[in-house]
């Protein structure tokens, strides 16, 4: 089997085997460069056909469960294949261009990177750092990041275990095991590959992947579709108060919003009378979107799992939370979104 040197690295031998598990490495790149498969061979040769479908699959993969499945990586042939397929994922998700798309396979590829990463020793987590630009220091067993590091890598993660005052940090690093320092590079490779997509694609690669680009682009669409304003029942996006607004509007696209712009939107919602099915759809458009939690969070919010139907938050705490946006001549009057709501239904029907 071909093997990688690596150069000034200082991390020896990398075999393709492991490059095929991790092709978004440079080493990998490179390897595919030192190879003699050019972009056309990729295009049209019948002898990659089976890279293309596995590129496919790398990319509905993503769609559909944000995750890229294991593949036997024994042979030579399916070693190729499954580093090959990266190239071409990308090159197809740079077809549809969307952005929804782009979020969730690098999500998809970060989440997975994630998973397998903990099986590697510590050269390879200082090798994988370096490339996504993390500082790593190694002491008797625990890894540290600069502070300004963590925080970069971890501003999505809202939990009270991932805030900087509840961390150890010492001489302004941050201490960390490993599964929570691999957590802060996955933040760091998702934000990598978002910002390495879309690639320029010329006219040769629109014509190959037409048939997946058609077919991502109505699955995409089935996705959007399923939630839409007007599909919202009873509840009138005009009455929105802005806070709402904003957190419905950022859903739409795809965006993940905050934990706590989660808990106040679907708590509003509920309030409201949205059914849970409903909210489910409306959040199965966004990148990290995860079916079991998310409906254990509605339906925990909804009080029937908990037996508590949680009322959303008063303007203040939403103000304290940073997800107050934009407040508008009638917010000054009110103390609690839902106030908003109901002013606003009588105004239009008084
Ligand atoms: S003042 Fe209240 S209702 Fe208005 S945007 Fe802020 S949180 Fe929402």
């Amino acid at each position: 089997m071909r093997r990688f040197l690596f150069g000034e690295s200082g991390y020896p031998i990398v075999d393709t085997r492991k490059l095929a598990r991790y092709p978004y490495l440079e080493e990998a790149s490179g390897y595919i460069k030192e190879s003699d498969v050019s972009i056309p061979d990729l295009l049209e040769d019948p002898a990659y056909e089976e890279a293309r479908i596995a590129g496919r699959n790398r990319v509905f993969e993503a769609l559909e469960n944000t995750k890229i499945e294991d593949h036997s990586l024994v042979s030579e042939a399916e070693i190729q294949m499954e580093l090959l397929s990266y190239p071409i994922a990308r090159m197809i998700v740079s077809t549809v261009g969307d952005p929804f798309l782009i979020k969730r396979y690098a999500l998809s590829e970060a989440k997975t990177g994630t998973l397998r990463w903990m099986d590697e020793d510590t050269d390879f987590v200082r090798r994988l750092a370096e490339q996504l630009d993390v500082e790593l220091i190694v002491e008797n067993g625990t890894m540290k990041t600069h502070f300004t590091d963590f925080l970069k890598n971890t501003a999505q993660l809202r939990s009270k275990g991932w805030k900087l005052i509840n961390q150890r940090v010492e001489d302004g690093y941050v201490v960390l095991n490993k599964r929570k320092f691999l957590r802060v590079l996955q933040d760091a490779l998702r934000r990598k590959l978002e910002d390495e997509l879309p690639l320029e694609v010329n006219e040769k690669i629109l014509e190959t992947f037409q048939e997946t680009t058609l077919e991502l682009i109505e699955k995409i669409q089935e996705r959007k579709s399923k939630y839409k304003a007007e599909d919202m029942g009873k509840i009138r996006t005009t009455r929105l108060p802005p806070c709402m607004h904003r957190l419905l509007a950022t859903v739409q696209t795809g965006e993940g919003i905050p934990h706590t712009g989660r808990f106040a939107l679907v708590a509003f919602l509920r309030h409201l009378g949205l059914r849970p099915d409903d909210i489910m759809r409306m959040f199965s458009t966004i990148s990290d979107f995860d079916e079991s939690k998310t409906r254990y969070q509605i339906e925990h919010i909804s009080g029937i799992t908990s037996g508590t139907k949680y009322t959303p938050p008063e303007c203040s705490t939403m103000k304290s939370y940073g997800i107050c946006y934009e407040p508008d001549d009638l917010c000054n009057r009110i103390k609690h979104p839902l106030s908003y709501y109901r002013i606003k239904g009588k105004r239009k029907t008084g």
